[in-house]
């Protein structure tokens, strides 16, 4: 008989303590009617609340779970990228553990994969419980990176989907720090395949995105695939150039026509502040490029692992002490 090829599943994690049990058990249920091994890997990034006793507890009783727990919080983009250097399996499937992404979807996934295909993406046909301002800015958000860069990045995507080993591995040769990590699946190509379903509300626990962070994250997706906001500076300069040109051959010729004016006040303070304003937006422009360089060039390891738990190590240092929340209940029914 034919060796099983095992699937594994990605959960990055991050003060998740309430979602976790069911996430394993979704999962766990999945896997029971497919032909597939199941390698589940969590990362634990830096949780505050009892994530890895929780975590310690399915690795415990499940000898398929294997539980990185990084030496802080680095963000998911880091914490999936953690769980993908540590994925054996032929390929992988990335998930939120939130269960806001189904996993009863990976089996559709892995038919495709079967037929060749890479990279199999969930495409979000609706977003249930977000307000109509976040859809309309991330609608905007992929509209303007479609244009600014040659990658295409699909819209209403997460990073809820499988990859083949073959973009596990190329993925892995990408070590920046800035990691847009939709922008990195699409940068390192093969062949993709859109699957649409139904995003569902988050089961329990609260989202980690503000609009703070969200802008961020799309400052992070544009500087990451595109130079264009560079380009925007010069030609934005240049525009202006000429139109100060032209405004100068004016005054000169109605001074050597009229005579001298009385002094142009309100001119000269609205040319002063708009060029002074684009100025100081220039080099803002320039210093985030030049930051993330900065950032780069120091070339840090990713992240680093606190430690590694699955059954059949033993557990040598002990847990830290958890500061428990009071009234964090997991929401049935
Ligand atoms: N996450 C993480 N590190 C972080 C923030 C989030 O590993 O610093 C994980 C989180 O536990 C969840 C996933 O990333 O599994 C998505 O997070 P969230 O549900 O908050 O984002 P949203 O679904 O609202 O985009
Ligand atoms: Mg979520």
């Amino acid at each position: 008989m034919e060796k099983r090829k095992t699937i594994s599943v990605i959960v990055p994690a991050y003060n998740e303590q309430e979602v976790l049990e069911v996430c394993w058990e979704r999962v766990d249920t999945v896997f029971k009617s497919l032909d597939y091994d199941l390698e589940l890997v969590f990362i634990n990034d830096g949780s505050r609340d009892s994530t890895l006793e929780v975590l310690g507890k399915l690795a415990a009783r499940d000898p398929r779970v294997l539980v990185i727990d990084l030496s802080r919080n680095f963000g998911k983009e880091i914490a999936v990228s953690a769980g993908l250097d540590h994925a054996t399996g032929d390929a992988a499937v990335i998930i939120d553990a939130d269960l806001q992404d189904p996993p009863e979807l990976i089996g559709e996934f892995i038919k495709w994969w079967e037929q060749g295909y890479d990279n199999i993406y969930g495409k979000r046909v609706e977003r249930e419980g977000e307000t109509w301002v976040k859809k309309a800015t991330a609608s905007a958000f992929y509209k303007i990176v479609g244009r600014m860069s040659r990658i295409e990045i699909p819209e209403n995507t997460g990073d809820f989907r499988l990859i083949s080993r073959r973009v596990i591995d190329s993925l892995k040769e990408l070590r920046e720090q800035h990691r847009f990590m939709k922008g990195l699946f699409a940068w390192v190509g093969y062949n993709t395949k859109a699957i649409e379903y139904r995003r569902s509300p988050r089961f329990a626990g609260t989202t980690k995105w503000n609009y703070w962070g969200l802008w961020n994250f799309a400052i992070e997706g544009i500087t990451s695939f595109s130079t264009a906001p560079l380009k925007a500076a010069t030609y934005v300069g240049g525009l202006i150039s000429f139109a100060a040109f032209l405004f100068a051959g004016i005054v000169v010729v109605k001074t050597v026509v009229y005579g001298i004016d009385t002094p142009g006040y309100a001119s000269q303070m609205v040319v002063t502040l708009l060029l002074g304003g684009l100025n100081l937006a220039a080099l803002g422009v320039i210093g985030e490029y030049l930051g993330r360089m900065f950032n780069e060039a120091k070339n840090r390891p990713l992240y680093f692992v606190n430690r590694t738990i699955r059954q059949s190590e033993t557990v040598t240092l002990p847990l830290p002490p958890f500061k428990k929340e009071e009234g964090t209940r997991i929401h049935k029914g």
